[in-house]
């Protein structure tokens, strides 16, 4: 017989139907044998065990027996027909149950031979039964000899097709019976080195597999060869923009960061940011360029880090720019500058959309003759009209907020060579999904929070008890302290927004009532407000003139009031980890005891009580991006859509595989390293794979 092209279409495996190929294709994105065989199994049943009759209880989960059946009987209640048979081994008989095709189980079943049962065992009456087992030939069951069985992912539409996980496995089957062999996607040197199976024996053990140590193996060598490909195709990227892209030299400690760190600087670094500086610095001064994620958790103290680089841009002869997502924060970040410069004789200006026109003509001059040295905005920097002298160094905020194009335009603005770029961001990623997301990025981590900080005393309580929050909201305001209360905004559509409006305003109306004034003031912020209107809003409640903010998540990003201790997030299941993290950082920013209440109904998923389970346990913000990503998975994690990334990944998962990931990671760098145009003829094995891959997005994309 022909062997099958495996990039040929899907009608040339047997038993496929052109349903069948249809729903596949729509269903799962299959078209051909080759997608098929990477419709990996989702997990494994062991069949290698068997109970008898006598052993089961319906507590068990799928269990596997071994007997005789005795002939089917019809049994009938009114329009409703079954059928009935005993399954037999020599410690007793339990009943199996049939509702579906009964023409053809009758005719199928035997009683002359054995068969292999599996399925759950449940309850009827008094007596445990089995409803539509999985039946096969002893005979058959002991030619198949594998112990594992694959089971397939299948969606409703795919099971109309016929298409459940027994069919699957059979098409794939099919396909690895009559398919000419695999190539191999490794080299030879590197599958020796790492005791890596072949290519073609790991997809036949990952779907049929010998033994259990084997079906490991194969796992681990699909995994390691996807990220791979991936930390392959990264580190290439980043070596063809380090080799392209010459950097500025920063080959200078001047007077500004001296004079900055030994007078001005208010309090010692801490451990990390001096770290952090140094691993900068040395980007800064090496004469390629420099484009750095630096990460720290809320309150890590980046603003500071940000600063100092920026003296270190002056000292050496370039200005600076400070980009922020929204107004407040730019204000904020230009504030804070200008505070911990002080004296100092360097001038930090703001510009956003709101700056008037004269006061922004003259800035746009000083930025082009290098009068000004430091401009901190928002996205109003990004336009053509805004001319630096000598930009030499852009540091980028809260980073989500900016996709990769933005970053591009800022590279646009020194003409002879792009400013080095540091984007800062405080949603902590865990360190698996960084090297995924921004592996072209070098990354530097502030992972230790300023000494003196009390962890931020976290509770959950239900809307019954509503009453000890307002309690503890009067204590601290009593204080002098400020109080949040934060509304989701469950997404953008019109009713739901209108819901969590309605929402908001029932929250505001109860907390006027119970802090009335004169002896109280309660700002509000929502989305359906006007810009202006939320900063006045804003505004009055950072300079202390009102003592509750009620706000839907419009706060999330960065704003800084020292003086707020309490932090009461409603419907607090509503929201993700990294977002609950995100808010609770606002408060617990001056030294004082700080509190966050997490509000929700008695009503909850497994999961929203395993996200407030872990933001009670801990404040630490790296541990809790790792949970976050155990319990959604990479795809959902903010940010990662508009990476641009596959994050679809077909085996690896990046909440598990990290070790997997540093160690592709690692031997991806080795190969570049020793041959980083990858031209030597043992390597063409990459480059091919490398130009499948491409061949492949570009199907892709000439699809969709
Ligand atoms: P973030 O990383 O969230 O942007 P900030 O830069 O806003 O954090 O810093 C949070 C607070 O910590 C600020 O008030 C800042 O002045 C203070 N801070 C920063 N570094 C230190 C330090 N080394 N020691 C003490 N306080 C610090
Ligand atoms: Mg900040």
């Amino acid at each position: 017989m022909a062997k099958i092209d495996l990039n040929g279409e899907l009608q040339q495996i047997y038993g496929m139907n052109v349903r069948r190929a249809q729903v596949l294709e729509k269903e799962l994105g299959v078209r051909t044998p080759m997608d098929l065989l990477q419709h990996y199994p989702y997990k494994y049943l062991d069949r290698s065990r068997f109970v008898s009759v006598g052993e089961l209880d319906n507590e068990l989960a799928h269990v596997q027996l071994k007997g005789k059946f005795s002939a089917p009987k019809l049994r009938q209640n009114g329009k409703r027909q079954w059928l009935v048979a005993d399954f037999t081994d020599e410690t007793g008989s339990v009943e199996v149950v049939w509702f579906k095709a009964l023409d053809w189980i009758q005719r199928m079943i035997r009683t002359d031979v054995e068969y292999v049962l599996f399925g759950k065992p449940g309850r009827f009456g008094s007596k445990l039964n089995f409803t539509h087992p999985d039946t096969t030939l002893l005979e058959d069951y002991q030619a198949r000899g594998a112990s594992l069985e694959a089971v397939y992912n299948t969606s409703e539409t795919m099971k109309k097709a016929g298409l459940h996980s027994k069919a699957v496995a059979r098409l794939i089957e099919n396909v690895l019976r009559e398919m000419p062999g695999l190539p191999e996607t490794l080299g030879a040197e590197l599958l020796e080195r790492m005791r890596l199976p072949g290519r073609a024996e790991a997809v036949r053990e990952l779907h049929l597999p010998s033994t259990g140590q084997a079906l490991g193996q194969a796992t681990f060598r699909l995994k390691f060869e996807e990220l791979f490909y991936i930390q392959l195709s990264l580190l290439r990227q980043m070596g063809a923009r380090k080799a392209r892209s010459r950097g500025l030299v920063f080959e200078k400690v001047g007077q500004k960061f001296n004079t900055f760190y030994n007078d001005f600087l208010p309090f010692p670094l801490t451990g990390a940011q001096k770290r952090v500086l140094k691993e900068i610095r040395r980007d800064l001064g090496s004469g390629r360029h420099c484009n750095r994620l630096l990460q720290g958790d809320v309150g890590s103290g980046k603003t500071l880090v940000a600063l100092m680089l920026m003296l270190l841009a002056l000292d050496n002869g370039f200005q600076a720019c400070l980009m922020a997502p929204t107004e407040i924060l730019a204000t904020q970040h230009r504030d804070s500058l200008r505070g911990l410069l002080g004296e100092m004789p360097v001038r930090v200006e703001l510009l956003t959309g709101s700056t008037k026109a004269k006061e922004r003509a003259r800035m746009l001059e000083d930025l082009a003759s290098g009068q000004l040295d430091i401009v901190v905005g928002t996205h109003a920097l990004l336009e053509d009209r805004v001319v630096f002298q000598n930009l030499g160094l852009v540091v980028v905020d809260e980073q989500h907020r900016f996709g990769v194009a933005q970053r591009a335009r800022m590279w646009a603005k020194n003409e002879e060579t792009p400013p080095h770029v540091v984007v800062m961001t405080a949603t902590p990623i865990p360190r698996t999904l960084a090297m995924t997301l921004y592996g072209d990025l070098e990354i530097s981590v502030i992972d230790e929070l300023p000494p003196g900080r009390k962890p931020i005393a976290t509770a959950h309580l239900y809307d019954s008890q509503r009453l000890r929050v307002f309690k503890l909201m009067r204590e601290e305001i009593g204080k002098g302290r400020q109080v949040y209360v934060v509304y989701p905004l469950i997404n953008e559509s019109e009713h739901e927004d209108f819901q969590s409006y309605k929402d908001l305003n029932d929250g505001y109306e109860s907390i006027t009532r119970a802090f009335p004034p004169p002896q109280y003031a309660v700002s509000v912020v929502h989305g359906q407000m006007k810009p202006e209107e939320k900063e006045k809003a804003m505004r009055l409640f950072a300079e202390g003139k009102t003592q509750i903010m009620v706000a839907t998540t419009v706060i999330e990003v960065g704003v800084n009031v020292p003086n707020a201790s309490v932090m009461v997030i409603e419907s607090a299941d509503r929201f993700g980890l990294s977002q609950l993290h995100q808010l609770r950082g606002r408060v617990g920013r001056g030294a004082e005891r700080s509190f966050c209440v997490l509000m929700t109904d008695h009503k909850l998923s497994a999961d929203a009580r395993k996200r407030l389970g872990v933001m009670c346990e801990t404040n630490d913000g790296f541990r809790i991006a790792e949970e976050d990503l155990k319990l959604r998975g990479p795809g959902d994690i903010e940010g990662t859509q508009q990476s641009g990334l596959p994050m679809s990944l077909k085996i690896a998962d990046l909440s598990r595989d990290g070790q997997i990931l540093e160690e592709a990671r690692r031997q991806a760098g080795a190969l570049l390293e020793a041959d980083p145009k990858l031209e030597h003829p043992d390597n063409q094995v990459y480059v091919r794979q490398i130009e499948r891959q491409r061949a492949g997005r570009q199907r892709w994309e000439a699809i969709s």
